[in-house]
């Protein structure tokens, strides 16, 4: 026990992880262990397989090689591999927001895409919201809002391909800040085409100055941030519904002992929010009685888990390294994945169980596992086909092998910056002014934005915790998404409570004016958009200068891969 203590700091996950060592189950900690010791070049950014002349690596105590065979030195190395990365995660977030604005495409009812007009399991929700953006994009609102979202639906992916100009949303960041970008160089124009360009640019033999390879990252970086992630979250708030304030409950206790357990895992939550819909399905439910079970319990892994939390309150099981614990309690009859950050070791961890592993993107499949392909057209009987078999399922379940960790903790989510403002000002006076004036005076010293994910390499959840607790004591209004959200949900960190036992004086008095946690979960992954926009607005507000550099704010991304894309775009505040 005292092993699996440095693993993790959540009581749930060492009570699983014990589970998983007495039944000899690999989780990915032992896989790390395996791994050891890890590539030290690799580590240091040394090591290049950009072409097939390599691998190529650098000694880093200046004794061995100091090129690679094409010549390329130790900088121009390790910015390449860190651009590589920022490409690779841009295109993922992007991705999704281009798959979000296709959904959007299929509320119209206009001929824009070939997708229009074929959607019976999405509307617009928030109509408000579409007609703020649809003005943005100029775009005349006095039409049907159908006809609205089919017009803005093609503005939206308009945007993905893109060759000139610059994308729409920048014309969200103060003024002062979108002139640095200029000079520098690193507006970004199109999402699609920045991704390509750094791929481009990073190739063996075309940019081998460093400093232009980063600032060339950069503007992919931003691509990313102020546009595919913008539209994800924008667009998602339009035809789901804008998240307002809720409380929900977090970690592995949520999974209920005599339920069907369902688990959503991945990012898009245009297939988690149908499992929302489809899980109150009469006849579903019909069925799962039948089956001896008191009902369906969905619940929700990584971000695609936040997104429902947010939207519907639905219990968050864990974040990115519970994944396979969720599966090791023994009572989860399905879990149903999209994309993004879905380990590839979950096929062997169900196999020790009845669990069904259930692909359902044509963009992300597992060898021998059951794929059911999800589309923005089929979505809700594709679902309710994957909780009939979660159902059906149940019965297999090995009682004697449940074991389902006592641990859960409330927590309020579903911050957005619209409801920040309202919190803050009031329904009738929205306004940022009350959070300006607390700085100003001295009461708040700042704000930050904490976010990302958890690396097995440091002990689960200790890090995020530890920084936010700092900040919070500090008197900083802390502004979190992903699983680093959920790792301070789970200590307890996202409850207004919370302000009078972990926050400083000043900070503990805006949270009790106000009710609200000091910590405001924000969402999901893409939803750092929400941060970039927050903190333009509070420059809006006025009297803390003109630039987001000028107020007290500072961005973190801990511990994961999501740093190539987070902390970037995140950081040019
Ligand atoms: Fe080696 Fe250069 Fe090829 Fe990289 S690009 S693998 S350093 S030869």
């Amino acid at each position: 026990m005292s092993d699996i203590k440095t693993k993790s700091i959540d009581v749930a996950t060492q009570e699983v992880l014990k589970k998983a060592q007495e039944e000899n189950i690999q989780t990915t900690w032992d896989r790390l262990e395996l791994q050891k010791p890890q590539c030290g070049f690799g580590q240091l950014g040394l090591c290049c397989t950009v072409c097939s002349m390599g691998p190529c690596r650098i000694d880093p105590f200046g004794e061995g090689a100091q090129s690679g065979v094409c010549g390329a030195g130790a900088d121009t190395i390790a910015a390449r591999n860190l651009a590589r990365k920022i490409a690779v995660g841009a295109s993922a977030h992007s991705d999704h927001g281009r798959d979000v604005a296709f959904a959007l495409s299929l509320v119209s009812n206009i001929d824009n895409t070939s997708k229009h007009g074929h959607s019976h399991n999405y509307t617009i929700l928030d109509e408000e919201k579409l007609k703020k953006l649809a003005q943005e994009f100029g775009i005349d609102i006095n039409k049907s809002k159908e006809h609205v979202a089919g017009e803005l639906a093609k503005k939206l992916l308009e945007e993905f391909g893109k060759q000139e100009g610059e994308l729409k949303f920048c014309s969200r960041a103060p003024k002062k800040r979108q002139e640095i970008w200029k000079k520098l160089g690193i507006t970004p124009r199109g999402i699609d085409r920045e991704v390509v360009e750094l791929l481009h640019t990073t190739t063996m033999g075309v940019d081998n100055d460093y400093k232009n390879i980063i600032s060339t990252g950069m503007r992919c970086a931003l691509s990313d941030g102020w546009g595919g992630s913008m539209i994800a979250t924008d667009v998602q708030d339009i035809i789901l519904g804008s998240p307002q304030p809720i409380r929900g409950k977090v970690n592995l206790g949520v999974l209920k002992e005599n339920y069907v357990n369902i688990v959503v895992h991945g990012h898009e939550p245009v297939l988690s929010d149908m499992a929302v819909k489809a899980a109150k399905d009469p006849e579903l439910l019909k069925l799962a009685k039948a089956k001896g079970a008191e009902g369906i319990n969905l619940a929700g892994i990584c971000c695609t888990a936040n997104e429902v939390l947010m939207r519907h309150g639905i219990p968050v099981a864990g974040n990115f390294l519970q994944q396979e614990l969720v599966i090791i309690t023994g009572a989860v009859e399905v879990m149903m994945v999209d994309v993004q950050c879905i380990m590839p070791a979950l096929h062997e961890v169900a196999s020790c169980f009845h669990t069904k592993l259930i692909t359902t993107s044509p963009k992300a499949r597992f060898p021998g596992v059951t794929h059911i392909e999800f589309s923005h057209e089929n979505a809700y009987e594709v679902t309710k086909d994957i909780i009939r078999t979660g159902i059906d399922n149940f019965s297999n379940r090995n009682k004697e092998r449940v074991n389902i960790p006592k641990q859960e903790m409330d927590l309020v989510a579903g911050f957005t910056k619209e409801s920040v403002f309202q919190i803050l000002g009031g329904r009738y006076r929205a306004t940022y002014k009350p959070l300006n004036e607390a700085i100003i005076s001295g009461r708040l010293r700042g704000l930050a934005g904490v976010v990302g994910c958890n690396n097995p390499k440091q002990t689960h959840d200790y890090f995020h915790t530890t920084l936010v607790k700092e900040l919070i004591k500090n008197d900083v209004l802390v502004l979190q998404t992903g699983c680093s959200a959920i790792a301070c949900a789970k200590q307890g960190l996202l409850i207004p409570e919370a302000a009078k036992d972990y926050a400083g004086k000043g900070l503990q008095e805006i949270c009790e004016a106000v009710g609200i946690p000091p910590v405001l979960h924000l969402g999901s992954c893409v939803d750092n958009s929400r941060i970039l926009t927050a903190a333009s607005h509070v420059i809006e507000e006025g009297g803390l200068g003109q630039d987001l550099s000028d107020i007290p704010a500072a961005g973190c991304a801990l511990q994961s891969g999501c740093l190539r894309r987070q902390l970037l775009s995140g950081s040019i505040l």
